[in-house]
This record gives C-alpha cells, structure tokens and sequence, in this order.
C-alpha cells in the first residue's frame, strides 16, 4: 500500500475524509486521492521520497483558508496535511526570533509571544485559524502592513523539504547577510510549488503598548482616497489604514447593524507606539483627512469590528463573489477607485470594494451570481488598469488557481524564468501541479 509507514489514524481514505480536503475559501473544487497527516520532518521527507519514486502529485496545506484555490488539490493528488506540526519550537528573546512547525496557527503564535512582550505583525483576517506555512507560502499580510510589511520581511530562515526529499535550511539566524543569494526570500510566496516548509524561523519585534484609533466618514470614495494620500505623504505611519466604498457599508450594515453613518466611504485608522504619541499622532492625521464625520475609538475592536465583517457579510448577500485582490503604488489609488467604478457600469456587474488603503491593496468584490465571460472580461479589464498603474494582480491572497491565466499579463518574459526554476527544482512537477502557472 502506498506511504503505508504513516500509520492508519493519520492516513485518510474514505470519501467523506477526502471531500473535506477538496476546497479552500474559493469556489474551485478537486478530490484527493489521500490524505496525509505527518508529525515530523523526517515523515514528510519519507512521503516526498516515495512520491518523487512514483510520480505522484503532492499539495502541502495548511488550515486551507487560501482564496486562491493554493491548496485545492488536482485530481487524485495527495494532499499533506500538516497541521499536526504545530509545536512552537523556541522563542529567542533576546534575539527577537521565534522558531515554529509549520501548521502553528498564527493568532496562537502572538498570543504565546505576549507574554515575552514581542509580536508577529502582518495580522491576516484569517489569523485566528491560518497557519505560519501556509502565510510564508503565499506570503500573507493583513491591515498592519502598511506600516510593519508582510510576511516576507520577517522570515529569517527555513527548513525545506525538495521535491526530491533533499531538506535545505535558507536564510540565518543573525540580523543580517550579504551571503550569496536570499533563497529563503525566494522561497516565500512560492505556494507550495517548490518545496515543502518543515520549520519556519520568524524575526519579530516589540509589541507596542499604546493604541489610538477612530473611523472617518467622506461623502465618496474619492475624498477618502485623498485623505489616504495626505496621510501616507505626511509621514505619519499608521499602522492600519483601511477603506469601505459605500457598497460595502451598506452591507455591513444590513447584516450586522453597527449602526455605521451613511457615507460614501470610510476610512479606520489606528496609530500604535509605546506612550501617549500615539493620540498626538492620531490627531494630527485627523487633521489632515478633513473627513465629514469622526469618531474616535475608545473600544478599538468595536470600530474594527465593522471592516473584519466585511467579507463575511459581502459573502452572506452574494454567496458566489468574487473577491479581487490587486495594489497599486499609494499615489494611484484615487485613479484604480475611479476605473473600478466605470468596470463596474461597463459591465454591469456590482461592486462593492474594501481594503488595506494604506498600502494600496484594495479588495474589489464582483457580487455576481455565477462566473462567466463577462466577469472574465471585468475581471482582465480590472487587471489591465492595475498594472498599466504600475500595480500587481495580487497583492497578498496569491495566484494558484485563480489568477495563473493572468500571469503572463504582469510578468511578461520573467514568467519564463520562474517555469524555469520550478522544473529545476521539481522536475517531475510533483508539488502542488497545476498551480501558479
Ligand atoms: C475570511 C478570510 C480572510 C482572509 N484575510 C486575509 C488577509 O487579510 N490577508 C491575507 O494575506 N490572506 C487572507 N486570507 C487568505 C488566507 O487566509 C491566507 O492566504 C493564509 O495565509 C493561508 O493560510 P492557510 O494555513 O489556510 O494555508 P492554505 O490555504 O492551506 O494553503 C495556502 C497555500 O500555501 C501552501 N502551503 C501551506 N502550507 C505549506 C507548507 N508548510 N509548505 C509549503 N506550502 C504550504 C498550500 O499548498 C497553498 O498553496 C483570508 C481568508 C479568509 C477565508
């Protein structure tokens, strides 16, 4: 019997075990022909060894919340659970390191670091459930990356498991490196294409100690993207600055009853530090967003409580969306706001568009009832006006299965050379097949 070695409990077979691996949060489906739940390093190298002697496809997953389809798994493939590898090795304090498996859910992981007074930054909205592999594989980010970044800045060194079962250790353990090339960075965002992360070593930094935050309303979304520019160009530093267009406002509001203004956009700030600066700064953006309405937030998870329901309420009045995830250099968010707009008239189809302004990376929901070819087109036209602004099809979510058509679009002649990396590192292209390209 195939990978016979992983012993029964953590070897599933039966139809109903396998239709729970076939989704992520998409709506692209494909049924595993097995499961596989390893524990150690040196189980998921005997699984890829047997794998690579036989041909068989492999698809790493995490908590399979990608809205990709990253971890769908083609046809028959299988799917390596590694969830079960979730020990969080060791906090370096004193070097502001932490090394964890990769299946270490990322809210648990800030929520162990609290008590050494350190953090993890990039803070998805799935961070109460997605693991640290699965963020370093599609180098995830969230509402802090305006200020901290994303994943990629904070991974200092990996160990990989090849597509061949060689296990390679990238990156260091000290601060910085000129040492040849950055393969740990190369690494990140790889989506389970080239290689498999059995342990994942992140840099992290000072939890800040002192918060201010409020929610500003602008009669249109325009006005708000302004506001976003003055704040960004004025060296201020927020570390969350999030936009809801009136579309999704309104949603919010009807499934939720927040009991949010009637704008034409929001914006949320939050300024974070380590004394009271933070309320000086706050107000000094306020001064600068000369928004028609603020209100400042004494309970901070009351005012965010309205942009982390987004998506959940999008989906509750169109099950079947589709979310969008593109970025644009901050300087051209007014104008990607605009030709969202006209996509969305010229085609017909509802937009309702929220995301993290603050680092140009806007979430524009299509609220259709099915696919088809006139949401292709507005989706191709949206991706066009992205990167004619010098933008990217993603800007945190990832390719897999969803964008890979349109990889060509951004990438042009260098598409070649990463198909190239990738047949040199799984020549049989037994690592999650049929993803990103
Ligand atoms: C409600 C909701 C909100 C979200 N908000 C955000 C957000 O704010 N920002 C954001 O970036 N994303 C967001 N996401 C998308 C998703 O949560 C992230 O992409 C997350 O990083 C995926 O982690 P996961 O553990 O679920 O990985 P999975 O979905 O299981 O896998 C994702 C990809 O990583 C690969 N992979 C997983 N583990 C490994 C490993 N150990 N080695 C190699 N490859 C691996 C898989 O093959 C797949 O290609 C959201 C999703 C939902 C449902």
């Amino acid at each position: 019997m195939p990978f016979d070695f992983i012993s029964e409990e953590r070897r599933l077979t039966q139809p109903e075990e396998l239709l729970t691996y076939s989704y992520d949060a998409t709506d692209h489906r494909g049924r595993a022909g097995l499961v596989l739940r390893p524990v150690s390093k040196d189980e998921v190298v005997e699984i890829v060894k047997e794998a690579y002697e036989t041909g068989t496809p492999i698809v790493p997953r995490g908590a399979g919340t990608s809205l990709s389809g990253g971890p769908v798994p083609e046809e028959g493939a299988v799917v390596l659970d590694l969830t079960l590898m979730d020990r969080i090795i060791e906090v370096q304090e004193r070097d502001r390191l932490a090394t964890v498996e990769p299946g270490v859910v990322y809210g648990r992981l800030n929520k162990h670091l609290e008590s050494h007074g350190l953090f993890f930054p990039p803070d998805p909205g799935s961070g109460s459930v997605c693991t640290i592999g699965g963020m370093v594989a599609t180098n995830s980010s969230g509402i802090r990356a305006v200020k901290y970044g994303t994943t990629r800045d904070y991974v200092a060194r990996l160990e990989v498991v090849l597509a061949d079962g060689r296990v390679i250790e990238p990156g260091t353990y000290a601060r910085k490196s000129s040492s040849g090339y950055d393969l740990a960075g190369f690494f990140v965002g790889s989506e389970g294409t080239l290689g498999i992360f059995t342990e994942i070593t992140l840099r992290l930094l000072p939890k800040p100690t002192h918060y201010a935050a409020a929610r500003l309303a602008f009669p249109g979304a325009a006005e708000a993207a302004r506001a976003v520019g003055k704040i960004i160009s004025s060296g201020l530093n927020p570390a969350v600055l999030e936009f809801m267009d009136k579309n999704t406002v309104q949603t919010v509001e009807k499934y939720m009853g927040l009991g949010l203004p009637e704008a034409g956009a929001l914006l949320l700030i939050e300024m974070d530090g380590f004394d009271q600066g933070a309320d000086l700064l706050l107000e000094k953006a306020l001064d600068l967003a000369d928004a028609e309405e603020v209100e400042r937030g004494t309970d901070r998870q009351a005012l965010w409580r309205a942009r982390k329901a987004a998506l959940p309420s999008l989906a509750r009045y169109a099950p079947n969306l589709v979310l969008e995830d593109v970025t644009v250099p901050i300087s051209k968010l007014p104008e990607i706001l605009e030709r969202i707009g006209e996509i969305s008239k010229g085609y017909g189809i509802p937009i309702a568009t929220f995301g993290h302004a603050g680092d140009g990376n806007l979430h524009p929901t299509f609220l259709v009832e099915e696919r088809d070819e006139n949401l292709e087109e507005a989706m191709k036209e949206l991706f066009q006006a992205t990167l004619s602004l010098g933008g990217t099809i993603s800007g945190e979510h990832g390719v897999g299965l969803e964008k890979k058509g349109f990889m060509g679009l951004e990438h042009g002649t260098s598409l070649d050379l990463m198909k190239k990396i990738k047949a040199e590192l799984d020549p049989k292209n037994i690592l999650n097949p049929g993803k990103v390209f």
